[in-house]
């Protein structure tokens, strides 16, 4: 199982259209979304839930992979990249408890695919 393109087209819309890592080479439009906590491979799809996604342009995505201590810190910071706990639940329940950094600063929960929270709402 993969995010479907639906959901994709759906978070990419609740982020606002715009790549939220705008990383060096950044397309500035998103094209896809990104897993703030790896899924890994052969793992539960648990993590594929939107709250764990946001909206990002292809070579962001790329980047994001292999990033360096340094790029990976700001992404933690930004709420963009989200560590692993010690099961995909938890992991979940922890990316649901980050809020991501939009690209004008604004802080937000993601909900579901269509909703997210200013973080002046409190936790969702
Ligand atoms: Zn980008």
């Amino acid at each position: 199982m993969t995010v479907t393109v639906a959901t994709k087209k759906a978070v990419i819309e609740r982020d606002g259209g715009f790549c939220l890592m705008m990383l060096p080479g950044c397309l500035g439009e998103a094209q896809t979304a990104h897993h703030r906590a790896n899924r890994g491979s052969g793992g539960s799809t648990i993590l594929d839930d939107p709250a764990n996604l946001c909206a990002v342009c292809v070579p962001c995505n790329g980047l994001a992979e292999d990033a360096g201590a340094i790029v990976r810190a700001d992404l933690i910071r930004r709420g963009l990249r989200v560590e692993k706990a010690a099961t995909n639940a938890m992991t979940l329940e922890r990316a649901k408890a980050t809020p991501v950094e939009a690209i004008d600063g604004q802080r937000f929960y993601l909900v579901s695919a269509t909703e997210r929270r200013h973080i002046n709402e409190g936790r969702p």
